[in-house]
C-alpha cells in the first residue's frame, strides 16, 4: 500500500448520510447494502424505479456467462452490422466522434489477450454474484430468484455451436466454473418443446438462475424504503457540488441538499455527472430491445440463440424475447425496425410462439465501457463514488457491486475484487 493509501485510510470518515443517484438495480442494491451498514440513504431517480436498463432486460443471473463484451467474435458482428440491417449489432451510419472513439477503443480491447485480462478481473466478483442475491433473500428482500431448471443455448448447426464451446473453454481456463453439456437438437427439443425443428445442436448449462428484473428491482426499492430510506422519483440530479465537508446534490426541482457522500449509479448516463470527478472512461449506451409473447410451452428456463444474439426468458405464462446491441444515445426513441429484426431472427427457431401478439415492447440502454469492465469505487473526490458500466451484466452483478462498494465506503479500504474496476483507470 502507498503512503497516500494508508493516509487516506487513517483519515477515512464514515458517511452518515448518502445520496444514491439512479434507482436501477445497481443504485438500489448499493443503497440497500449501505443501509445494512447503518447508513441513511436517499435514492433519487429522474423517472422512477427501474426506469433505465433494469426493467425489460432478460433477467439472467448467469455469472457463468458474465464475460467481457469486447471479445474477438464481436469484431465479426461489427463487420456484419455494416452489411446487414437485420444484424444483431447496429451502429448508426453517421456515428458521432464520441461514438467513434468508443468503438475504436472497444475494438482495441477485442483481442484474446485483453479479453483474458478483463476476464481475470471479473472472475472474483462473478464467483460471489449469486451469494449476494442469497444474502438479500435471507435478509427479507422478498423477490424470487428462480433456479433455471433448464438453460439451453440453441443453434441450427454443430458448427455454429463451436463458438460458445470454445468460449466456455476459455471461461474455464480463466478459473470460472460453468457446468455444461453439448446435446443434440432432438435432446434439446425433448427438454424444451418450445424449440423448432431448425435447432440442430445445443448446449445445456447448469447452475444458473433468472429473475423478473422489473419486479425484483421494485421489491428491492420497497425494501430500501421499508428500512427507512427515502426515494425521490421524477426529479433529475442536475449537479453534484463537492464541498470541503459535504457534497450538495442539486435536483431539477431547484432543491439543493447536503450529504456526506454521493453514489452515481446512473447507468448509461453515468458520464454526465461523473466526468467532472475524473471518470474519463466513456459509458456508451448499447441499447437492447425486448417484448413478451404467448407461447404454447413456456420453457422451464432461459433459452439463448447465440448466433442471433436473442435471449428468451420465461416470465409467468409468457416468454420475454430480448436482443440487439444498438450503439445510440440512451434516450433515442424505440426503433420498431429493431423489434422486427429480433422477431424475424427468433421466428424460425421457436415453436408455437405467437410473435405477432407482442406486449411490452421496450428499449433500454446497457451501460457499456470500452474495456468491458464496470466502474465501481471512489472518484477524484473522496465524497463521490461511481457504480455502473456493467454492460450486459448489471442485473447479475448489481447486488455484489452494492455489497462491495458499501464495504469500501464505510471502511475506507478498497476490497481486492474492486481494484480492477477503479472509475479513475
Ligand atoms: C435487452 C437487454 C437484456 C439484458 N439482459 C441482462 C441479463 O440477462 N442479465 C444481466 O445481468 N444484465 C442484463 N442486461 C444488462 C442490465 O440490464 C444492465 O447492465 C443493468 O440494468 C444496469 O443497471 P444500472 O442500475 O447500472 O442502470 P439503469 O437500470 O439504467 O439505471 C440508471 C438509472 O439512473 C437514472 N438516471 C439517469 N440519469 C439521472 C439523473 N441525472 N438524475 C437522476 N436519475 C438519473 C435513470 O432514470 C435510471 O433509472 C440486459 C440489458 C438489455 C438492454
Amino acid at each position: 500500500m502507498t503512503a497516500a493509501g494508508s493516509f487516506a485510510q487513517s483519515t477515512h470518515v464514515v458517511p452518515d448520510k448518502v445520496a444514491v443517484v439512479g434507482a436501477g438495480m445497481v443504485g438500489l442494491a448499493t443503497a440497500w447494502f449501505l443501509q445494512e451498514r447503518g447508513i441513511e440513504v436517499t435514492v433519487i431517480d429522474r423517472e422512477g424505479v427501474a426506469a433505465g436498463a433494469s426493467w425489460g432486460n432478460a433477467g439472467w443471473l448467469t455469472p457463468g456467462l458474465a464475460t467481457p463484451l469486447p471479445e474477438p467474435a464481436v469484431l465479426k458482428y461489427g463487420v456484419r452490422a455494416v452489411l446487414s440491417p437485420s444484424s444483431p449489432v447496429y451502429v448508426p451510419p453517421t456515428a458521432s466522434p464520441r461514438l467513434l472513439s468508443f468503438l475504436t477503443r472497444f475494438a482495441r480491447n477485442s483481442t484474446a489477450g485483453r479479453w483474458k485480462t478483463a476476464m481475470d478481473a471479473l472472475v472474483p466478483i462473478n464467483r460471489q454474484a449469486l451469494t449476494a442475491f442469497d444474502f438479500l433473500g435471507k435478509a427479507g428482500v422478498e423477490a424470487e430468484t428462480y433456479e433455471a431448471k433448464s438453460f439451453l443455448a440453441a443453434y441450427r448447426t454443430v458448427e455454429e455451436r463451436s463458438v460458445l464451446l470454445e468460449e466456455i473453454e476459455q471461461i474455464h481456463a480463466a478459473g470460472q466454473d460453468i457446468e455444461f453439456e453439448p446435446i443434440t437438437g432432438d435432446d434439446a427439443r425433448e427438454i424444451e418443446p418450445s424449440l423448432s425443428d431448425e435447432i440442430g445442436a445445443a448446449i445445456r448449462l447448469h447452475g444458473q438462475r433468472f429473475i423478473n428484473p422489473g419486479a425484483y428491482v421494485q421489491v428491492l426499492a420497497d425494501s430500501v424504503v421499508a428500512r427507512g430510506g427515502r426515494l425521490r422519483t421524477g426529479v433529475a440530479v442536475n449537479d453534484v457540488v463537492d464541498g470541503i465537508r459535504d457534497v450538495r446534490v442539486v435536483t431539477s426541482d431547484g432543491v439543493s441538499e447536503s450529504y456526506d457522500a454521493v453514489v452515481l449509479a446512473t447507468g448509461a448516463w453515468l458520464g454526465k455527472l461523473a466526468r467532472e470527478f475524473g471518470v474519463r472512461t466513456v459509458v456508451q449506451a448499447g441499447r437492447g430491445y425486448s417484448f413478451s409473447v404467448p407461447i404454447a410451452h413456456v420453457p422451464a428456463g432461459p433459452v439463448y440463440f447465440p448466433a442471433q444474439r436473442v435471449a428468451c426468458t420465461p416470465l409467468g405464462d409468457r416468454l420475454r424475447v430480448a436482443g440487439m446491441m444498438e450503439f445510440r444515445k440512451p434516450d433515442a426513441k424505440l426503433d420498431p425496425r429493431r423489434i422486427d429484426a429480433i422477431v424475424e431472427a427468433a421466428r424460425p427457431l421457436l415453436r408455437d410462439a405467437d410473435l405477432d401478439a407482442r406486449t411490452f415492447e421496450w428499449v433500454g440502454p446497457r451501460p457499456c465501457t470500452p474495456d468491458g469492465l464496470p466502474l465501481i469505487g471512489a472518484t477524484s473526490s473522496p465524497r463521490v463514488f461511481a457504480a455502473g458500466g456493467h454492460g450486459m451484466w448489471g442485473i447479475t452483478l448489481g447486488p455484489i457491486t452494492g455489497q462491495l462498494l458499501a464495504e469500501q465506503m464505510t471502511t475506507g479500504r478498497t476490497p481486492d475484487e474492486l481494484a480492477p474496476f477503479s472509475p479513475l483507470r
